[in-house]
């Protein structure tokens, strides 16, 4: 990859990381206590859980995107920055503009994709059984 390009796609990455941590979203404790207020109503309990569970996804979500990133920019002082890691071919660069921290080709995102939903049918089919 050129130079130039990589410096775009570093500060792609390098913008992402700053608008996570900018966020708030990994530091707000608040969210992730149940207040003693809400332990009286089942009900507001029951929100409460489910705001925590919610709060707790989103952060998961956004630690597991920093993680990414940082093995980008790892990937990037390797040199192995924009290949895929299933075929070794080179990532569209439309591609990795959309997500700078991808690791796959589009055929090799797809085809994990398509596994990942075949995994999921089968659990809710499993489910549907026991039911
Ligand atoms: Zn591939």
């Amino acid at each position: 990859m050129e130079k130039a390009k990589k410096d775009k796609f570093k500060t792609l990455l390098l913008q992402a990381k700053v608008k996570i941590i900018n966020g708030g979203i990994l530091c707000s404790n608040e969210d992730l206590t149940v207040s003693s207020d809400d332990l009286s109503d089942e009900a507001d309990l029951a929100t409460s859980v489910i705001n925590q569970q919610v709060t707790f996804n989103m952060r998961q979500r956004e630690l597991e995107k920093l993680k990414a990133i940082e093995e980008a920019l790892y990937r990037m002082e390797q040199g192995s920055y924009g290949q895929c890691e299933d075929c070794d071919e080179a990532i569209s660069e439309k591609r990795l503009e959309n997500q700078p921290w991808t690791t796959l080709c589009i055929t090799h995102a797809e085809e994990q994709e398509r596994k990942k939903q075949k995994i999921i049918k089968t659990i809710d089919e499993n489910r549907a059984n026991l039911l």
